[in-house]
């Protein structure tokens, strides 16, 4: 989705096609500047009233030096107590410093290689100083600070000052000064593409006001108000597209399977009844399955609300009609598990199903293959050794992927390009809607919202290591019972070596001391896929008591005898992970626990810890973590691939991004960017953004 970058340039071209010119135009643009600037990415006039601040400087911010803190950017009137003295340590290093002070103490000026100081600063006479403080102890130093004599108007060390990202060769003087010559050009010409309603409903700025307040704001308030502005407009666009873009693949054709009566014989064979939510979704689907257009769905579904049997029925559909489906899973270890579960269940009904994974030797993974191409094979279940070239389907339907954010988009769409399949994508991660619409924007969106009858809340406490002792007697007296227990390991990041060599020696521990005499396994990521699989297909037949493990036991693994898990440094984790990891246990008849072992006093820490033991919906944990800590961490949605933004930052502007959706839907609603004259230019604008966007948007 990187492809929506474009979407933010300010939306204008064509309508003031002043934007359009070359940078070359603006006043003091050589060629020279010019191609730094064009490594800045900044071609046109365009580009460069819209590449905004970083951040900005108060230089109104005045104090006195006994307010001074490390640190500190600011303002200082001072008067100046001695000479300027010189030094010059190397050839091409000149040191000049002056001593100054207004009273409350005392500051050293230093600049380096300013020549002209020598000149300008005089003993016993008073300044403003503007510049970045530092402080050790009782020594405060300004380095290069600006200046002004302290009795004219004041011109340097007044007013709010952009600070923009550089690049070698360009100052920040030197930007500002272009940026304020390209804006007299533009302000004050630019036509608004957004009607006064939205403007006057959401209270936002005029783009002229916007645009000059972006860069030279008169005021923080004023600053404020132009970033809301430009925000608002920057994710309104997106959401737009976004709409756009879904209402487009209303109209991709793909295939049109027919019902078949064998699916309700297939529902009634089933060892459970399905849900209400189930078969809602199971509706939503075949109904998408059975039209002429192509299926793109997302799933969502809390752990253990039984999304695997909703993707069986989808794929037997598309069997049953003559194709093949594929259901591409993140781990071979969940791969196993469904080909397993997922065989016995469609065998009576003629469906051929087969197991390609990574690891799967290579004369097999050829005979699979060729099992692949010449259709003798309808269900194929796998890991991403399916998006291998060379594995060629005879008439592939439909396309499910399962645990979605292990996946790049990317992945599912270079399955679809080889041919048109329906595409079903589940996730048991719960992004709240907001998120959800901007990262899978272009999918509908089906929820389970309701687990199977009879399941026992998971138990959850949050303990310190004063609790250990007590833990591993619980542990202990669980596995008398004849239960199983997992222990994961805390996270290391950046280091699957780390991580292995910590869940070992945790292992090791475990069997020497603490848990002395129980059968303990270990499993962790640096392990080869065969051990893997060894070593959960005997915790799965009950041969390991305690499983040590990193997350690799994360996603999907089903084993319902487990009924403890105990995850050291919860802290550490996500609490859509923890809710994951949560998961694993309370699949069976057994009254499940989950012991998070928590070794921060932190207050954010021990909230989060608390929302873990009084939620057991994913939804509103993650809801909730959001609130605390903001989108970002929570998922690793950078993995996700959001559109890179202008200006709006989903950690900051959430609130924004909500009212741009508002908008958004109603636009589309009451069909006012076609109906309505004042509409007229953000349609124009929609239209040119995305006459050439429209077939990259989706899949990059
Ligand atoms: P998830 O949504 O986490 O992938 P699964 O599909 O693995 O959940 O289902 C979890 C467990 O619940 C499985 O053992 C599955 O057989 C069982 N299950 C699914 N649907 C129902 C139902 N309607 N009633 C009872 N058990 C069900
Ligand atoms: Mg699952």
């Amino acid at each position: 989705m990187r492809v929506l970058k474009g979407l933010n340039a300010l939306g204008y071209s064509g309508i003031n096609d002043i934007l359009d010119q070359g940078v070359r135009n603006v006043r003091q643009v050589g060629r020279v500047i010019a191609q730094k600037l064009n490594k800045l990415g900044i071609n046109t006039i365009g580009d460069l009233v819209t590449y905004y601040p970083r951040d900005y400087e108060d230089r109104n911010l005045e104090k006195k030096v006994n307010e001074l803190v490390d640190g500190d950017e600011c303002s200082v009137v001072l008067t100046v107590m001695t000479d300027i003295s010189f030094s010059r340590p190397r050839r091409n290093m000149k040191i000049y410093k002056a001593t100054a002070g207004d009273g409350s103490g005392v500051v050293v000026l230093t600049w380096f290689n300013q020549d002209y100081v020598r000149e300008q600063i005089q003993k016993e006479k008073s300044y403003v100083f503007y510049g970045k403080v530092k402080k050790r102890g009782f020594y405060i130093e300004m380095i290069n600070p600006i200046y002004e004599d302290a009795a004219s108007v004041r011109k340097k060390t007044t007013g709010i000052q952009p600070v923009y990202h550089l690049t070698e060769g360009l100052t920040q003087q030197y930007l500002r000064m272009i940026q304020r010559n390209a804006l007299d050009m533009v302000v004050g010409k630019l036509t608004d593409i957004l009607p006064d309603e939205l403007k006057k409903k959401y209270a936002l700025a005029e783009i002229n006001y916007a645009l000059e307040n972006i860069h030279f704001p008169a005021g923080i308030k004023e600053k404020d108000e132009a970033r809301k502005r430009l925000v608002f407009e920057e994710l309104l666009i997106l959401q737009l597209g976004l709409l756009h873009l879904k209402n487009s693949q209303r109209t991709v054709s793909g295939i049109e399977f027919n019902p078949d009566a064998r699916i309700s014989k297939f529902i009634e064979s089933l060892p459970f009844k399905l849900t209400n939510a189930q078969i809602r979704v199971i509706n939503e689907i075949h109904e998408d399955m059975t039209s002429k257009r192509q299926m793109n769905r997302l799933i969502q579904g809390d752990v253990g609300s039984g999304k695997t049997i909703v993707a069986v029925i989808a794929m037997l559909l598309a069997v049953f009609n003559g194709y093949q489906a594929v259901f591409m899973v993140p781990t071979e270890i969940l791969a196993e598990q469904h080909f397993n579960g997922i065989t016995p269940l469609v065998r009576d009904f003629g469906v051929k199903t087969s197991l390609l994974t990574g690891s799967v030797s290579k004369k097999k993974k050829e005979q699979i293959k060729e099992g692949i191409k010449n259709g003798e094979y309808d269900l194929i279940i796998g890991t991403h050794a399916l998006l291998e070239e060379d594995v060629v389907f005879s008439k592939l339907g439909l396309v499910v992927t399962d645990e979605q954010h292990r996946f790049g988009v990317k992945q599912r769409a270079v399955l679809t390009t080889k041919s048109n399949p329906d595409i079903l994508v589940m996730t048991a991660t719960p992004i709240p809607r907001t998120l959800a619409l901007i990262l899978y924007g272009d999918l509908d969106i089906s929820i389970i919202d309701e687990l199977p009858p009879n399941r026992k809340p998971v138990k959850t406490y949050v303990v310190d290591e004063s609790m250990r002792e007590r833990i591993n007697n619980f542990i202990r007296k669980q596995v008398n019972e004849g239960r199983q227990v997992y222990i994961i390991c805390p996270l290391v990041e950046e280091s699957d070596v780390v991580e292995a060599e910590a869940a070992m020696s945790l292992a090791e521990k475990l069997r020497e001391n603490d848990l002395k005499g129980l059968t303990v396994g270990l499993i962790h990521g640096k392990m080869k896929w065969k051990e893997k699989e060894a070593v959960m297909r005997d915790f799965a037949k009950g041969l390991i008591q305690v499983l040590v493990s990193t997350t690799v036991v994360e996603v999907g693994v089903d084993v319902r005898n487990a009924t403890v898990i105990v995850i050291e440094n919860a802290e550490r984790f996500g609490l859509a992970q923890l809710h994951q990891l949560r998961g694993r246990v309370g699949r069976g008849e057994h009254q499940s626990y989950c012991i998070l072992f928590c070794q921060s006093r932190n207050e954010i820490a021990l909230k989060r810890m608390e929302i873990m033991t009084k939620y057991t919906d994913g939804f509103k944990i993650s809801e909730k973590d959001m609130e605390l800590r903001g989108p970002g961490d929570i998922f690793g949605i950078r993995q996700h691939g959001l559109p890179e933004f202008r200006i709006a930052n989903l950690y900051e502007d959430i609130e924004i991004l909500k009212e741009a959706q508002k908008a958004a839907d109603d636009i589309i609603k009451h069909q006012k960017l076609e109906g309505r004259e004042d509409y007229k230019k953000l349609h124009g604008h929609l239209i040119s953004l995305f006459r050439d966007k429209l077939n990259e948007v989706a899949f990059n």
